[in-house]
């Protein structure tokens, strides 16, 4: 077990396994984005190593993020060896589900049970302009086949004001009251050099909430409001799906975060929100055993930070989004 010094159990662990990405959305990366060397990212082996050690530390769930997971060359492969690692009981992965089309069921073969699929609007002239490259039918279609595969799927939309705060919410919604799928709603959160972009195009869950009931009725509170992971959940009268609220921002759920990531270049990040880092590629590379690599990882899981403190506007400007891994 890994506890950190305020006692919660980290057991989750999310790896970005690549900084780049197949499209370029505007509150997650600038356009000319650069991205790092190969040499620079974890090895194929490196992963499969790390993952042996942070299940022998009792972590139990791992999602697959980015940057974009699935334009990872040999990724099927890198799921099979995550899915068959003894202790690891949940494989997931987030994806903007351009390639999800053809991936879905190599994926359920290879051990994957739930993906959530980010999808900001339903509108395809919006889709294309929040995402500068994307098609949303090509997302609509890896939706419905991951929902063949036995997909668990969840539904990710970042709210943006002009961009896809109007009917697209409303929209997006409405697909809970025919598919068993949870469609969350993430306020935006501040990074690096897009911040002020961020901050200023924010749209809290009250006002979304709002929205959503006066064109499709009452939300009513599930769980008795604690929390499903990270989101709030809500249902609409008679429908199958929920709809999820994360308010990292307005509600912060630091308290009960179980989770770390690992950074394309082989950082344990601690916090989303926060810069702290504990280099792992450099003693891998230098040699270090798994002794040695545990009780650097021990050392930082203990240090995790308490939480964000963007109430002070302290900002974290050492990478975007897509470096840390969503
Ligand atoms: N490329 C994949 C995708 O888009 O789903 C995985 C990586 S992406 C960084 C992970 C999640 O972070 C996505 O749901 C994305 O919408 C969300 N995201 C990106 N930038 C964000 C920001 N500034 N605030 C909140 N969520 C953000
Ligand atoms: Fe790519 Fe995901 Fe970032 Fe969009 S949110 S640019 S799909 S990494």
């Amino acid at each position: 077990m890994s506890f950190d010094r305020f006692g919660r159990n980290i057991t989750y662990l999310r790896i970005s396994l690549t900084d780049k990405c197949n499209l370029r959305c505007v509150y997650c990366m600038p356009e000319d984005m650069t991205f790092r060397p190969r040499h620079e990212l974890l090895q194929d082996d490196e992963i499969g190593r790390l993952v042996r050690i942070f299940a022998h530390l009792g972590f139990n769930k791992i999602r697959l993020t980015g940057g974009e997971p699935t334009i990872r060359s040999n990724f099927i492969d890198i799921v099979r060896e995550i899915a068959a690692t003894p202790g690891i009981e949940t494989v997931a992965m987030t994806t903007n589900g351009v390639l999800l089309g053809d991936l879905a069921q190599p994926l359920a073969d290879a051990g994957m049970s739930r993906v959530n699929v980010s999808i900001d609007t339903l509108d395809p002239e919006k889709f294309h302009r929040i995402t500068r490259w994307g098609h949303v039918d090509e997302v609509w279609d890896g939706i419905q086949k991951a929902e063949r595969a036995g997909l668990q799927i969840k539904l990710n939309c970042v709210v943006v004001r002009g961009y896809n705060d109007g009917q697209d919410v409303v929209d997006l919604a409405r697909l809970t009251l025919s598919h068993p799928w949870q469609v969350r709603f993430i306020e935006m959160m501040p990074f690096g050099d897009v911040a002020d972009f961020q901050q200023a195009g924010m749209v809290t869950e009250e006002e979304l909430r709002e929205r959503i009931s006066a064109e499709l009725g009452p939300l009513t509170l599930q769980n008795d409001g604690q929390l499903d992971g990270e989101a709030q959940l809500y249902t609409l009268e008679d429908a199958p799906g929920t709809v999820g609220f994360i308010s990292s921002i307005s509600k912060p759920f630091c308290a009960g975060c179980n989770r770390a990531r690992l950074t394309a270049d082989g950082k344990l990040r601690l916090c989303l929100l926060r810069e702290k880092e504990v280099d792992l590629l450099t003693p891998l590379r230098a040699g270090a055993s798994d002794q040695e690599l545990i009780q650097i990882i021990e050392d930082g899981i203990w240090h995790k930070p308490w939480g964000h403190d963007l109430a002070h506007d302290i900002i974290p400007l050492n990478r975007v989004m897509s470096e840390i891994g969503g």
